[in-house]
């Protein structure tokens, strides 16, 4: 993919290149970014990552929308409901930002697409709603040497952690692979906003090298009080990532 900008290109990310710069903006065309989920979190970090330029997206999500789904999937409205999930985000994606390229992958992450998906593009971001999918793309994301930015919201909270292979720890080291989703959680529109907000500033700090990035740490963001909390990770002793390398002291 060409990172060259096109003259109406430099006119839509004039405001934003006083921040990032032209080469950050350039890196940032260069990239291909896979969202695992066209959920809420999917919807508005595949929104952000869209309105900032990013090459090519790569929207995976194996479910269609659901009249429950609209107090927060902001791609999915009215006329989508009974519609693969994949497909509406990626229409509207292409409306939104023609200078943008979208894929439609209309499946469950599974074991059986996980690495190809992963192989094919350049970061991935957790927009997932379960937990063992989650360790499925983790797993592969740190086996590809791709940079993960795990979110996640439950309610009025959420958190981010930004997983660089071979620098941070992974989010198996952190939580019980045993980990179960609860069938049906809270959820609520700017929550979501929030969190994916957190998440792809922290894709695009760890990409273009602007401001400081919070790799290996969570944050912790809870609406109810406005208060953020962030928590450095440690390897977990014994795990596939920088874990196996640790010493028992550490
Ligand atoms: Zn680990």
């Amino acid at each position: 993919m060409s990172e060259a900008l096109t003259p109406q290109e430099l006119v839509r990310y004039d405001r934003q290149l006083m921040i990032l710069g032209l080469e950050g903006q350039q890196k940032l065309k260069k990239m291909s970014v896979l969202i695992v989920g066209a959920g809420g979190l999917g919807s508005f970090e595949a929104l952000y990552l869209a309105a900032l330029g990013v090459g090519r997206l790569v929207i995976v999500d194996g479910d269609v929308v659901e009249p429950s789904n609209l107090n927060r999937q902001v791609l999915h409205w009215e006329e989508d409901i009974g519609r693969p999930k994949a497909l509406s985000a990626a229409e509207k994606i292409r409306r939104f930002n023609p200078f943008v390229e979208v894929e439609a992958v209309t499946e469950h992450v599974s074991e059986s697409n996980v690495d190809e998906l992963v192989r094919s593009v350049d970061a991935v971001m957790d927009a997932l709603d379960n937990w063992e999918a989650r360790f499925l793309v983790d797993e592969a994301a740190y086996r590809h040497g791709k940079p993960f930015i795990h979110a996640g919201v439950y309610g009025l909270e959420g958190q981010v952690i930004p997983i660089v292979p071979g620098e941070t720890s992974c989010l198996r080291c952190l939580l019980p692979p045993s980990l179960r989703t609860p069938p049906k959680t809270p959820a609520i529109g700017f929550t979501v906003g929030i969190i994916a907000g957190i998440a792809v500033a922290e894709l695009v700090k760890l990409v273009t090298g602007v401001g400081r990035s919070n790799k290996g740490t969570m944050i912790i963001f809870d609406a109810a009080s406005m208060e953020t909390t962030r928590v450095e990770l440690k390897p977990r002793e014994g795990c596939s990532c920088i874990g196996g390398n640790q010493t028992p002291s550490s």
